[in-house]
């Protein structure tokens, strides 16, 4: 396999592998078809299918359906098309954990044979009573005394439907005491009178998922069970049931890893099906679900929601995922892929008066950086559309779009100016004259205009009528906890936007990017070229991260007892913003990514996604460590100075960068030793740790190393320290300096801070 660093289960694989406890890896998707897929199951599906693909094994699809009554054809139907279009195929047939009812029963009467199973007839709450807690012991029932015949003859009655729900089930006996509350005898069957979707009435039991499941992997000849971390303490339930049977090898292992939280977003089969069931949505694909179908039918990839779940990684603990994360996927893997094309949202017309006739433009459906070659005719006329806030008569400080006084450009045409603004009599701007400077077309421009941007346009007599469904986030709390925190403005409707006509006439492609608006997608189900409905699949920008502006941005999962970073945003400019109108889409992405991924600042993401050679060398040093924002700091202003000074002839590389970020993330060297370190490899080349390991320029942050020294500077600084008892606090960053000095610049400043401070109080 390709990728460097293995996951702790890739790891597991190939251990097992190389010392021969398996010949073959087999690992299963196991859901229990009682819902549509969700995100979360790419994730488990993603590790399942992948593991297997990675060492040439094999994977199966089994419906884990134990429980008649919740169970559904149409899921199992819905969790194959998931697996299908996020690029898996399952391995023979689609396996039932119901085609195995029979062979999991014989196992169970075996059991009952061994004596280590017994019927059991307390209630349902005697048996919680009987269990004990997490401090004291359970008891056992005294139906535990049953001969193995009785429990044989009772299990049989039960198969048969001889008993009503709840009157016995059957029970493993294994421990009353144990530590592990799910050890003490735990229930392996049930009796329901329902009708399972396969196997009919044929049953009056239904095996548990701790008895069905690792049983089912053993019939399968599963080598590697994986499953989400709740199901860690019945690992040992687990292996119980296989070493009790004495199950000839090689026998299944069960390891379990974290499963998927997404912020904004409530994931369970439950929590939908409530959605679905109470018309909030429209159905298990609308495109505002979490579910798979929801994805897709939004215009979402396979590949962005694979590269998502490649980027979170596999943990051992269990985090929350920024959805802004996955809206990165999306966008990146889009940007890089569909073309660009102009639609207006809210129509404002524009007449020109001083243009004549009409013409077709050329212009190419995809940005230079885009591999892909094509381009459409534009026609263009004296009557245009252009969207409704790209004109303003009272701009704000800092806009650089259409006013009465500000010229601007049309995308792929002419520069316009404002002649007279016509409103009706509620004082509405109905229509906008204007004039264009005929020497100012696109590609050839010699009229000499300044422009601030350019916006888009379609033009009036060819454009044609779209609906558009402008999708947004579900629920409108990071952590949502149910119905009254939807947000109400997850869908809007647009009746009547305006195309340019060449995506109706010539459809490149299904999803666009609709320039300055977002990327859109042909609805698969309700488009028709007489009322074509586009979805939008994401907003080129992530509008969430300033609205939670005091929360912070949170680039990858973190850990639980990991605090989250300060969050030191100044509130940023309008013009700030607008910058990012003026850059390439590549550009403008990567300034995206850069804040919302790796929470940068705007200034220091905006330096980096604006410079090819910085951005490259920012993302290459990235890729040797990943903590961001010291790299980014020092790419942004150390090496791009280096890189001015000495036109891109480095001495150093991105590893010097990277090594310079983590002592400094670890607090091994001060910001002032690092800002001569850098000096030194800029000259010298040679590697910041190698400098660092021969000068002894660890930063010094032992209290007992730094307090000595501390109070040296005081007595040797009397007339100051008396001076600063008298109320002359200023002098306390005097001594923090003098301390530096005295250390060469070695110590620690936050911890020569707190000692000083405390020195200083008495
Ligand atoms: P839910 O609780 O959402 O209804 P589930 O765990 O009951 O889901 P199953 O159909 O039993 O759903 O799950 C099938 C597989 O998918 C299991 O191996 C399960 O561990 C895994 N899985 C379910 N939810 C997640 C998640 N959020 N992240 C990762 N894996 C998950
Ligand atoms: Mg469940």
């Amino acid at each position: 396999m390709a990728k460097e660093r293995k996951d702790f289960l890739r790891r597991i694989v190939e251990e097992d592998l190389h010392s021969g406890r398996y010949k073959e890896v087999v690992t299963r998707f196991p859901p229990e078809p009682n819902g549509f897929p969700h995100i979360g199951h790419a994730k488990a599906i993603s590790i399942n299918f992948g593991i297997a693909e990675d060492f040439g094994g094999r994977c199966h699809l089994r419906m884990d359906d134990t429980n008649p009554t919740t169970e559904d054809p149409v899921y199992v139907e819905a969790l194959k098309d998931a697996v299908r279009w996020l690029g898996f195929e399952w391995d023979g047939e689609v396996r039932y954990t119901s085609d195995y009812f029979q062979r999991l029963y014989d196992y169970a009467v075996e059991l009952i044979k061994m004596g280590k199973a017994y019927v059991d007839s307390l209630s349902e709450e005697e048996i919680r009573e009987y269990r004990g807690s997490v401090t004291t012991a359970g008891r056992r029932s005294v139906y535990a005394e049953r001969s193995v015949e009785e429990n044989l003859e009772l299990f049989a009655r039960m198969r048969a439907g001889e008993f009503a729900e709840g009157e016995h089930v059957l029970r493993a006996r294994i421990d009353m005491a144990s530590p592990n509350m799910k050890m003490r005898d735990p229930l392996l069957y049930r009796i329901r009178h329902a009708s399972h979707y396969r196997t009919g009435d044929e049953w009056s039991v239904y095996p548990m998922y701790d008895f069905a499941h690792c049983l089912s992997d053993y019939i399968e000849g599963v080598t590697h069970s994986f499953c989400t971390l709740e199901f860690e303490n019945n690992r040992e339930i687990y292996d119980w049931i296989i070493d009790t049977l004495s199950l000839s090898p090689p026998r299944p292992h069960q390891y379990e890893f974290a499963r998927l939280n997404l912020s904004y977003t409530l994931m369970s089969k439950r929590r939908l099906l409530e959605l679905v069931e109470s018309g909030t949505v429209s159905g298990w694909d609308d495109p505002r679900m979490p579910t798979i179908a929801g994805y897709r039918r939004r215009g979402y990839t396979a590949e962005s929601i694979l590269r998502f779940c490649e980027q979170i990684g596999i943990a051992k603990a269990n985090s929350l995922v920024d959805v802004a994360q996955l809206e990165f996927c999306i966008r990146d893997d889009l940007n890089k892929k569909v073309p660009r094309v102009m639609c207006v949202l809210d129509p404002l017309k524009v007449r020109i008066v001083n243009y004549e006739g009409s013409e077709e433009l050329e212009a190419p459906y995809y940005p230079h950086d885009v591999p892909k070659e094509g381009s459409r005719k534009l026609p263009f006329s004296a009557e245009i559309y252009i969207d409704r806030k790209d004109f303003s008569q009272n701009p704000p400080k800092g806009y650089h779009r259409f006013t009465p006084e500000q010229p601007v450009r049309l995308r792929y045409a002419y520069i316009i100016r404002c002649k007279e603004v016509i409103k009706n009599e509620e004082g509405e701007i109905t229509e906008i004259l204007a004039e264009y400077y005929p020497d100012s077309k696109s590609g050839e421009d010699s009229s000499g205009i300044k422009v601030k941007s350019a916006i888009h346009w379609v033009e009036a007599g060819s454009a044609k009528k779209v609906q558009l469904r402008l999708y947004d986030r579900l629920y409108k709390a990071r952590e949502p906890e149910g119905m009254e925190d939807l947000n109400p403005d997850s869908l809007k409707i647009v009746e009547e936007a305006l195309i340019e006509p060449a995506v109706i006439e010539e459809k490149p492609d299904v999803r666009y990017q609709f320039e300055r608006e977002g990327y859109f997608y042909a609805d698969p189900i309700d488009y028709s070229d007489e009322r074509p409905v586009f979805n939008r699949i994401v907003t080129l920008k992530d509008s969430w991260a300033k609205k939670a502006q005091e929360k912070p941005v949170e680039p990858k999962e973190r850990k639980r007892n990991q605090a989250p970073k300060e969050k030191r945003e100044e509130p940023e400019r309008e013009s700030k913003q607008d910058d990012t109108l003026l850059m390439s889409d590549m550009e403008r992405e990567r300034f995206a990514d850069y804040r919302e991924r790796l929470g940068l600042r705007a200034e220091v993401a905006s330096t980096l996604a604006r410079d090819e050679e910085l951005s490259a060398f920012f993302q290459e040093a990235l890729e040797l460590y990943e903590e961001a924002e010291n790299i980014a700091k020092i790419v942004a202003n150390e090496v791009a100075r280096e890189m001015k000074k000495s036109r891109n002839e480095l001495a150093f590389g991105a590893k010097h960068v990277a090594q310079l970020a983590k002592m400094l993330d670890r607090e091994l060297i001060s910001t002032k030793i690092a800002k001569e370190l850098f000096e030194e490899m800029a000259k010298s080349g040679e590697e910041p740790e190698s400098i660092v390991e021969k000068r002894g320029l660890i930063q010094i942050s032992d209290p007992e190393t730094l307090s000595p020294v501390i109070e040296e500077v005081l007595t040797s600084n009397p007339e100051n320290l008396k001076r600063y008892k008298e109320g002359n606090e200023r002098l306390f960053g005097f001594f923090v300096g003098e301390v530096l000095k005295a250390t060469a610049g070695k110590a620690n400043p936050k911890v020569v801070n707190t000692l000083l401070r405390e020195r200083l109080k008495g």
